[in-house]
């Protein structure tokens, strides 16, 4: 991974305080996506990351999840699975409730999304508490693939957000704030 590329890329993204609610400090990642270099480092920063892996599925935390996670299947050959919002995904779901940084989430994947063979990539874009990620990993982790990754594009270190999350999964970030 270029450090300096990436430096560059975090440099793009831009800090909206007090969105959605008044004390966050919001990550705008739309204004590094919509720059095509900055685009093409992130993925190929994902793909160093994990291209020897075996990975079989990216699971993406919805919906800034998608964009990342998408990217990442194409380029290592896998498949993608979305983990959406409550009654957006039409067949039958297993779901999870969590707290967040700003309120209470529910989170649903389509309960024949991963098989036992799988190798699975977790992805979202942003990790900040660890609540939605944490509430991703057991959900999948109820599914009984064969092994799972946990990764984000950044994550904000003061909210230490990893002490959520197992201690036996590897967790990568590309830059944090
Ligand atoms: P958390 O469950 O607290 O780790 O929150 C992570 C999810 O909420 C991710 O899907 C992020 O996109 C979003 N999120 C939470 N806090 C922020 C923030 N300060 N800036 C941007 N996105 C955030």
């Amino acid at each position: 991974m270029n450090q300096n590329e990436i430096l560059r890329v975090k440099n793009l993204v831009r800090n909206i305080p007090d969105f959605p609610v008044p004390g966050i400090q919001f990550k705008d990642l739309t204004t590094a996506f919509k720059n095509p270099t900055a685009l093409r480092v992130l993925t190929d920063a994902l793909v160093e990351l994990y291209k020897d892996r075996g990975v079989t599925k990216v699971v993406g935390i919805e919906s800034r999840g998608f964009i990342g996670g998408s990217m990442l299947a194409v380029s290592l050959g896998a498949g993608f699975v979305p983990i959406r919002k409550p009654g957006k995904l039409p067949a039958e779901t297993l779901s999870r409730s969590y707290d967040k940084e700003y309120g209470t989430d529910t989170i649903e994947i389509h309960s024949d999304a991963i098989e036992p063979g799988d190798v699975v990539v977790l992805h979202d874009d942003l990790l900040a508490t660890g609540g939605t990620m944490r509430a991703a990993y057991e959900l999948v982790k109820s599914m009984g693939p064969q092994k799972i990754y946990i990764n984000f594009l950044c994550e904000l270190d003061a909210l230490n957000g990893r002490q959520l999350l197992p201690n036996d999964v590897e967790v990568t970030s590309l830059f944090s704030f």
